[in-house]
């Protein structure tokens, strides 16, 4: 299964990813979160994004669209991939096509955007890749990420006006990434105001047979 999810940031878009990705037992790929691993270790690679993001810019689409290739081409790619947070423009998604053939599309959609703000306030991110949220999804330990044991932290782009900001952005970006998949008939909405647990079922009782 190759799988692409879409969503605006909030929508719980990644918590679902990897519920489907155990299930299948499949990878996660979010370029957002391979970037800020190699901005960790002080790769050359990450000394480049750094200075984007540093400005508050995303990664330029070559950059990210090879990180990708690189990526779907490691072994734990065979049986399929989960992409979160990639493609997100119409430039990645043509790109996309001509590396591999994407089986589903999952449009976790969410109309209420003040609902969506307020899903963002208290967040708690780790380097892992994790999210937490301290009222939807509390990790365990205070603090402390379930899996790996590390610190969690708050993303400094997550400030509301940020947040709107990038929101806009991206309902403009995925516009037509949205039309392209529903053309390629492709695209499955799935109503993201309910509960994690509500979502996770809906997704899974679309999909699995
Ligand atoms: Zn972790």
């Amino acid at each position: 299964m190759k799988i692409i999810f879409l969503g605006p940031q909030g929508s719980g878009k990644g918590t679902q990813a990897k519920f489907l990705a155990k299930k299948f037992n499949i990878p996660v790929i979010c370029p957002g979160v391979i970037y800020r691993q190699e901005i960790a270790k002080k790769t050359k690679l990450g000394k480049i994004v750094a200075e984007y993001l540093n400005k508050g810019k995303l990664a330029p689409n070559n950059l990210t669209n090879e990180i990708i290739k690189k990526r779907l081409k490691k072994i734990d790619c065979k049986k399929g991939f989960i992409l979160d947070g990639y493609p997100r423009n119409l430039i990645q998604a043509q790109f996309l096509d001509k590396i591999t053939k994407i089986d589903l599309v999952i449009e976790i959609v969410l109309l209420d955007k003040k609902c969506l703000l307020n899903r963002f306030i208290g967040r708690q991110n780790c380097i892992c890749g994790a999210v937490y949220h301290l009222k939807f999804n509390p990790s365990k330990k205070n603090g402390i990420c379930d899996k790996c044991g590390k610190k969690l932290f708050i993303r400094e782009d997550e400030n509301p006006e940020a947040i709107k900001k990038r929101l806009q952005i991206y309902y403009q970006e995925t516009k037509p990434l949205l039309k392209r998949y529903q053309n390629m008939e492709i695209l499955i909405k799935i109503d993201g105001s309910l509960s994690i647990k509500e979502v996770k079922k809906a997704i899974f009782n679309k999909i699995i047979f």
